[in-house]
């Protein structure tokens, strides 16, 4: 068995996902798992807002708008009348549902039950295609079966049991469609994996069926050396450890979601980035194997917030780090970089909705300094046997730019420098023409 998951983009039109129906169609045991149609989530985020303002004339508009986005759809997507109608009863059904909330109170639970109308929608329609094609596939409703518990992690024992349960009841069938991103929470309720989760589902539905391979389509050839929004001439990297990918994704290749390695990781199961627009290109395969050594990529995360606490305290003294990280534990702000020496600590974040209630604790320690609009660049390749020099290639690459904070050995695949935002573009040309 293997998982396929379509993005946004590769489901983004009548055309896209006619695409995507050939694409599927090689007799192997499948689960496709499909994402909402590009632009559709970010709408419904936008619609919620309206109508936690209770803008009821705007959130009515919104919807009447995307209700005439879907039917046009249906119209380009299905050749037969009679398809035609049953789609439109769907949208007619869901769209009813998302105008029932303009009516009542507007809380969580109703706008988690309205950004999972995206998936819901994409995935029917896709089977309602794939049935006009006389094309056999089972639909499957993702909540059925993934679920998260009480501390927003999924439930990987329940998703598996599940599931099984589900894919027993088609012994038959080779062809699963199910949603990405939507969830049970522990309460039984209409959830999600937060934003992009969809690669997260496609990875956790892998591990639970132990599936041969989860492929992660989208609309760029695998992940690439460098940012390509930003730098010319990357290219597409053939293999990545588990590590490594897991790296670059949270450090800001955009491609894969971050948590979607550790599932795959845990199961050994490799993850192969391909291209809906180019399905011939190898695209990047990520697995155990090592990938070998030396520098393989670069990406940046931008916004990211420096906070350097400076104490005579800290001399010779134990204990002071722990001080310091249970703020950020107490404000459930996660750290990404540190540096130490002697008498200052120096640390990162890229969450600052409590950077006020942070520094004012800290500064009971010391003096404390705050660095906004800071980026981590992270370089990412198998550094262990350092034998070919890249720390001198990656310094001597970036000599001109000012380094806030440097951290190396901290992973075997992993170098992270933090610079000011302003000089990002020129830091990843600079790699670029210096390291690979
Ligand atoms: N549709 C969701 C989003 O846009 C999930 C995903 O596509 O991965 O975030
Ligand atoms: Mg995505």
């Amino acid at each position: 068995m293997k998982v396929l998951k379509f993005g946004g983009t590769s489901v983004g039109s009548a055309e896209r996902m006619k695409n995507v129906a050939d694409l599927i169609q090689n007799g192997d045991a499948k689960i496709v798992v499909l994402s909402a149609m590009s632009g559709t989530t970010n709408k419904l985020v936008q619609l919620a807002e309206a109508l936690y303002q209770n803008k009821n004339d705007d959130a009515n508009a919104q919807i009447d708008a995307l209700h005439d986005n879907y039917k046009q759809v249906v119209e380009s997507l299905y050749i037969t009348s009679e398809k035609k109608k049953q789609a439109n009863e769907l949208l007619t059904h869901h769209f009813d549902f998302i105008r029932a909330f303009t009516q009542d109170l507007f809380t969580i639970h109703e706008e988690r039950a309205i950004l999972a109308q995206g998936e819901l929608l994409s995935t029917a329609l896709f089977q309602f295609f794939l049935e006009e094609q006389g094309i056999p596939s089972v639909l499957l409703s993702a909540l059925n079966f993934m679920k998260i518990d009480e501390n927003e992690e999924p439930d990987a024992a329940y998703i598996a049991k599940n599931i099984k349960t589900e894919l027993e009841k088609y012994p038959e069938s080779k062809l699963f469609i199910t949603q990405g991103y939507i969830c049970r929470n522990a309460f039984g309720e209409i959830d999600n994996l937060k934003r992009g989760g969809s690669d997260y589902s496609a990875s956790l539905i892998g591990a639970a069926v132990d599936a041969s391979e989860i492929q992660i389509w989208t609309d760029i050839d695998g992940m690439h050396n460098n940012d390509p929004r930003i730098v010319k001439n990357t290219y597409p990297i053939a293999e990545l450890s588990f590590d490594e990918a897991a790296e670059l994704a949270y450090f800001g290749a955009k491609i894969l979601h971050p948590s979607s390695v550790l599932p795959a990781k845990q199961k050994n199961i490799p993850v192969r980035l391909l291209n809906t627009m180019q399905p011939e290109a190898k695209g990047t395969i990520i697995q155990s194997e090592r990938s070998g050594g030396g520098i393989k990529a670069v990406a940046a995360k931008d916004d990211i917030t420096a906070i350097k606490i400076k104490s005579g305290r800290m001399l010779l003294a134990y204990g002071f780090l722990r001080s310091v990280f249970e703020v950020f534990e107490r404000f459930k702000t996660p750290i990404d970089m540190i540096t130490t020496s002697e008498v200052a600590v120096s640390i990162t974040i890229d969450n600052s909705k409590y950077l006020s209630e942070i520094v004012a604790e800290l500064e009971t320690f010391g003096q404390v300094e705050v660095d906004e609009d800071q980026t981590i660049i992270c370089i990412v390749g198998d550094f262990i046997a350092d034998r070919s020099g890249s720390g001198l290639k990656i310094f001597e690459a970036l000599k001109d730019i000012p380094l806030r904070m440097i951290s190396y050995g901290g992973s075997k695949n992993n170098i992270s420098l933090l610079i000011n935002k302003s000089d990002k573009v020129e830091a990843l040309t600079k790699l670029n023409e210096g390291i690979f």
